[in-house]
């Protein structure tokens, strides 16, 4: 399977982005590029962004567009990104971010972008028992801790409750979700790139079913 691809994973709050997105990403030796994941590393160091983004992020609101855009900008400009690709998690997240990507890979499209489908009440189901890792991301559950309570299996991290994993952050995340994410479904089915997979199953099928769609897009684009 040849190294590579440029990819935009879409789905809910809880619908398993972030872990197949960490797959695929050393599936095809890209690196993932996690919104959330850049703005809490921000957060935990107290830049200016990350100043600027805690009190937004801790209600579940959006961030404004240009600030989003000018970090993911900046990340897709490094070497890594421009050789090989990307996989790119909780961006675009509304229209005006997703017309502002397509200027930014203007020279480098997208093979396709994936939609997780997940029902809402198994997402809730699935974000009220979720503990991540503070200092890589990793995801965990209450029913499926990590081996050494709660110190991360990957690398030794804390693990705890996210502060916007609370039932009233998270019902603001998935309001936002379904006004400024969900239009972006027809955003991508009008320009032919869409894929959605069944992200209900478990994360080996998910993961199987993405790459058998990633992979004859990738044949596709030649
Ligand atoms: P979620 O579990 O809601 O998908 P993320 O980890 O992707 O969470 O993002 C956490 C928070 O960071 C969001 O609720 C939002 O405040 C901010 N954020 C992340 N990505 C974006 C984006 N593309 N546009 C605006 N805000 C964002």
């Amino acid at each position: 399977m040849a190294a590579g691809v440029r990819l935009v994973v879409l789905g809910k709050q809880g619908a398993g982005k972030g872990t197949q997105c960490v797959r695929l990403s050393h599936r095809y030796a890209v690196p993932h590029i996690s919104t959330g994941d850049m703005l809490r590393a921000a957060v935990r160091a107290q830049t200016p962004l990350g100043i600027e983004a805690e009190s937004l992020m801790s209600t579940g609101e959006l961030l404004p567009d240009e600030l989003i855009t000018r970090m993911v900008d900046e990340r897709l400009t490094e070497r890594d990104a421009t050789t090989r690709g990307f996989i790119l998690d909780g961006y675009p997240r509304t229209v005006v971010q997703a017309t502002m990507l397509e200027e930014i890979v203007a020279a480098r499209p997208l093979h396709c972008v994936v939609n997780l489908d997940v029902p809402t009440d198994l997402v809730l189901q699935r974000l009220v028992s979720r503990r991540t890792c503070v200092d890589c991301g990793s995801i965990y559950s209450t029913s499926e801790p990590p081996v050494q309570r709660w110190l991360c299996d990957v690398c030794g991290g804390e693990v705890v409750q996210r502060p916007d994993d609370t039932a009233e952050a998270i019902m603001t995340r998935l309001q936002a979700y379904e006004r400024e994410t969900l239009p972006l479904i027809d955003f991508y089915l009008e320009r032919g790139l869409l894929e959605t997979i069944d992200g209900s199953r478990t994360p080996d099928e998910v993961l199987k079913s993405t790459v058998e769609v990633v992979e004859r897009r990738k044949k596709e684009h030649g």
